[in-house]
């Protein structure tokens, strides 16, 4: 089989209602673009039909291929996968499965590539049917990792985009393990640009970013792309060293001018105690996160295990990596 030109990138994790339609909607822009186009579909350890029905798509599309992994191992990983297996020669577009990335906006993304961009994101304009607290804490966490990173990772972006095949292998040459994919995006450069999108609800199923992945994601992102929180353990330390100096000068001062001092009695310790102890807890914590990430690092596991490819029971059940 000749090399398509374009990739398009699905991962997928029990979204069983989502597949037909997905596809159906996909190969109408298939029909309209330029060149040949794969489908690679990431099988993320669905426990639900998934699988098969991915199974019959690929028979009956020799357009579609997949992996199946043999547990889940998120979302991230999944699209890492998924941009390792690609064959394209031209670009590459990562999409949800759940159609809340409109697949019809592919066709910009493609019009902006002719135009000599290497990544086109697409950005929120709004969220439809999304909690309140969903839409407010996603708002604050793109604005305070733009304050704490490093690079400009643009604000409300995910990981619908399409890259450029050159893009591509430099995040596939990255070695590292924690995957922050919007951030390592932004990270390699090259000419980057935007379409602006709405954000459709899900068409069917639930969310499969719970709070506490969505959360795992978001610090996830922060301790990838910046260093800040490292230095909070020294402003804290700063911070309480002016408030015992202050606290000495007004003790001396009082003792003086011989007045009675205030400062006495268990209340006052307990309170200076569980001040200081929790301080030191919370910077424990933020050493804590790096340090699990360097020795996630060091231990070089591969990435991803992989079950079974397009029909095949894998043979390297492993990532590349
Ligand atoms: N997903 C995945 N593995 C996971 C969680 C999610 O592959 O562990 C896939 C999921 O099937 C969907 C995409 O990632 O295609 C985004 O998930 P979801 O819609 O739950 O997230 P959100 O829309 O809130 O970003
Ligand atoms: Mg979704």
């Amino acid at each position: 089989m000749t090399q398509p030109t374009y990739s398009i990138v699905i991962p997928i994790f029990n979204e069983e209602e989502n597949i037909h339609e997905m596809y159906r909607r996909l190969t109408g822009v298939m029909q309209q673009l330029d060149g040949d186009c794969e489908l690679i579909l990431v099988d993320d350890g669905s426990r639900d039909s998934s699988l098969s029905a991915i199974r019959e798509l690929q028979m009956c599309d020799s357009r579609v291929r997949y992996i199946s992994f043999a547990r889940n191992f998120g979302h991230q990983v999944a699209v890492t996968a998924g941009l390792n297996f690609v064959r394209a020669e031209g670009a590459i577009v990562v999409m949800d499965a759940d159609l809340q990335d409109p697949p019809e906006l592919i066709l910009g993304m493609i019009e902006k590539w002719h135009q000599g961009y290497h990544v086109v994101y697409a950005q929120r304009t709004s969220r439809k049917k999304e909690s309140i607290v969903k839409k407010f804490t996603a708002y604050a966490f793109y604005r305070i990792l733009r304050k704490l990173a490093d690079v400009d990772i643009p604000s409300d972006t995910g990981d619908f985009c399409l890259m450029d095949k050159q893009v591509v292998n430099v995040l596939n040459a990255m070695p590292e393990r924690n995957r922050y994919i919007r951030g390592l995006r932004a990270w390699v450069g090259y000419r980057q640009t935007s379409v602006k999108f709405e954000r459709d609800p899900r068409f069917a199923g639930k969310e499969k970013y719970t709070f506490g992945k969505s959360f795992a994601l978001a610090i996830n992102g922060i301790v990838s792309f910046s260093r800040v929180p490292l230095r909070v353990a020294t402003y804290l330390g700063m911070l309480s060293a002016v408030i015992a100096v202050l606290m000495m000068l007004l003790i001396v001062y009082w003792r003086l001018s011989d007045r009675a001092t205030p400062l006495v009695g268990y209340t006052l310790i307990a309170v200076a105690l569980f001040f200081l102890g929790s301080v030191q807890l919370f910077c424990i914590g933020i050493l804590g996160e790096y340090i699990g990430r360097i020795y996630e690092e060091v231990k070089g596991r591969p990435i991803y295990t992989v079950k079974e490819v397009s029909g095949v029971t894998s043979q390297q059940t492993v990532s590349m990596h």
